[in-house]
């Protein structure tokens, strides 16, 4: 295991939800710290930015649309493992088939709709984190 980092993101749904802090609190109880946070309501360029590796996907112009329907909450969470642990408390992309107990098996309401976003991979969250943070100093605690 390695001390990691990885970029959150509370979709829409959660922040209008009001269930940051019981998102947080998911993260905390699981030893990961919130190093980084700010809330954002992305425009149209940005959203399509942040997903554009899933630019021919069917589902893409849904996915902007929804990104960008109210604010969300982007942090980033720095642990040892942090990048599968937050995939773990998130729970499978549909909220149907998320396991009980994870973040989209309590706060989602569909696939599209599914609460949180999380870094897959080492590559991927420096690049997500470099997207919504670059230029900030991110302390570690
Ligand atoms: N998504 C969707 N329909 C699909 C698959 C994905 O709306 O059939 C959306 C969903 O919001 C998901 C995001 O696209 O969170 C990114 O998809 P990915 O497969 O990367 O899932 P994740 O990593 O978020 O679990």
């Amino acid at each position: 295991m390695a001390l990691e980092r990885t970029l959150s993101i509370i979709k829409p749904d959660a922040v209008a939800k009001n269930v940051i802090g019981q998102i947080y609190s998911r993260f905390e109880g699981a030893g990961l710290r919130i190093i980084a946070s700010r809330m954002a309501h992305l425009s149209k360029s940005e959203a399509e930015a942040f997903y554009a590796v899933h630019k021919e996907r069917p589902f893409f112009k849904d996915l902007v649309s929804f990104m960008i329907s109210g604010p969300v909450m982007i942090q980033v969470l720095e642990g040892e493992d942090a990048i599968a642990m937050n995939r773990r408390l998130m729970g499978a992309t549909d909220p149907k088939k998320a396991d009980a107990g994870t973040i989209r098996a309590d706060f989602a309401d569909s696939i599209d709709a599914n609460a949180v976003h999380g870094s897959d991979a080492a590559e991927t969250a420096a690049v997500e984190i470099a997207f919504f943070f670059a230029g900030m100093n991110l302390y570690s605690r």
